[in-house]
């Protein structure tokens, strides 16, 4: 998508708007009054790049749309001042600088800011590091205030990730790498050698070893994670320091399949939701699909108990005699489940995406590149959660 406007012909007049300059959302309702914002930032993703024939071209690298303005040098200045938290004075006194009038900084702030180009509130956010996941993260919203806010929820997150398996082990892996800076890893597991190869985090000479232990090591080294790995079984009756710990974190991932992912499921979520810890059930892949969901966040969505009837449960029968099987792994498969919980996991700590698997239970199938999900709703008589009030706020 292209679309033309005229900026800065002259330096100092701007002569020409594709749209004339009506919203107001650069003003910020604050206690029921407009006020200006306090500060302007670019958009870290927007890349500006001037051609010889006067034009500025920005393009908006995570939103796949490009912007030509017309223009002089001047305005790629304006942009370059912009790459940190700048205030109205600043921007008015930068103006001064370079004999452009008040009148017209604000006119090109307001079109930039509804052109995506610029972000804007009352908290000076920047990118605090290299980090492309909160240049990603930035472009799904305008406002500096939800930013700082989002980043300061990732930045003193804990995630609890029940079982470190293929799934687990490269959930903890991939949100480690992401900067979550706490995780809890239960799993009482040793490492086998049927396991290195569609668990790759697990090298042979640690086979034997426990799993949580492993991890520790390489995500601590490797990143600076917090961790600590508890190697408690998993049972019907959960021990009170299990869930002690799983009362600490931000959210708690389920990617244990034993006894199965329901049966799991339906033991600890009932615990998690009456804690309000929102929690991801994603654990199981099987044949050439994988279960995916559902992400429960107490208050807002159903819980697990709500989509009881959307559960195929199997039937289980005692068996006398019987020849073991080997259960396959696809790592491709399973690399489909892990993305979809990481992006909730995102989506549910930050605020700044919305959440895939709420709502329903599905099943991801890798032979039809098809998603199978069966919708569901919150049951307003649910006796786990239809008590629960809802303390988030929306998703952008
Ligand atoms: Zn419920």
């Amino acid at each position: 998508m292209c679309k033309t406007l005229y900026i800065w012909k002259q330096q100092k007049m701007l002569i020409k708007m594709k749209k004339p300059i009506l919203s107001k959302s650069w003003l910020l309702l604050t206690g029921g009054e407009f006020k200006l914002a306090q500060y302007w930032l670019k958009q870290p993703d927007v890349q500006v790049e001037e051609t010889e024939h006067g034009q500025i071209i920005c393009t908006l690298l995570n939103r796949t749309e490009s912007i030509v303005y017309e223009g002089l040098s001047v305005f790629i200045n304006f942009l370059k001042y912009l790459q940190e938290p700048r205030s109205f004075e600043e921007l008015l006194s930068w103006g001064k600088q370079h004999e452009i009038s008040n009148e017209l900084i604000e006119e090109t702030l307001q079109t930039l800011v509804n052109d995506k180009i610029l972000l804007v509130g009352n908290l000076p956010w920047k990118l605090t590091v290299d980090s492309r996941l909160w240049s990603y993260l930035a472009a799904q919203t305008s406002s500096l205030d939800k930013l700082y806010n989002s980043e300061q929820a990732w930045n003193s997150s804990r995630v609890g990730i029940i079982g470190v398996g293929g799934v687990g082990s490269r959930v903890a892996h991939e949100l480690a790498a992401m900067g979550i800076p706490s995780l809890i890893l239960i799993d009482h597991d040793d490492v086998s050698s049927h396991n290195l190869t569609h668990q790759p985090l697990y090298a042979r000479d640690s086979v034997g070893k426990l799993k949580v232990n492993v991890l520790k090591d390489i995500l601590h080294n490797r990143y600076g994670t917090l961790i600590e790995g508890l190697a408690s079984p998993i049972t019907q009756e959960i021990s009170p320091l299990l869930l002690e710990r799983l009362n600490t974190c931000s959210i708690v991932i389920l990617c244990a399949d034993e006894p199965s992912v329901d049966i799991l499921a339906s033991w600890i979520t009932p615990h998690l939701t009456k804690f309000n810890i929102p929690h991801i059930v994603g654990g199981g892949y099987h044949g050439h699909s994988t279960s995916t969901g559902t992400t429960v966040i107490p208050g807002l969505t159903g819980c697990w108990q709500c989509y009881d009837s959307l559960i195929e449960k199997k039937e289980t029968y005692r068996s006398f005699q019987h020849i073991r099987g080997v259960s396959g792994s696809f790592n491709p498969l399973i690399q489909v489940l892990v993305s979809f919980i990481i992006a909730d996991t995102v989506s549910v700590i930050t605020k700044l995406t919305k959440p895939l698997l709420t709502n329903g239970v599905g099943d991801f199938n890798l032979e039809t590149g098809k998603f199978n999900w069966r919708a569901g709703s919150r049951d307003e008589k649910c006796e786990i959660c239809s008590h629960i009030t809802n303390h988030y706020v929306n998703f952008t």
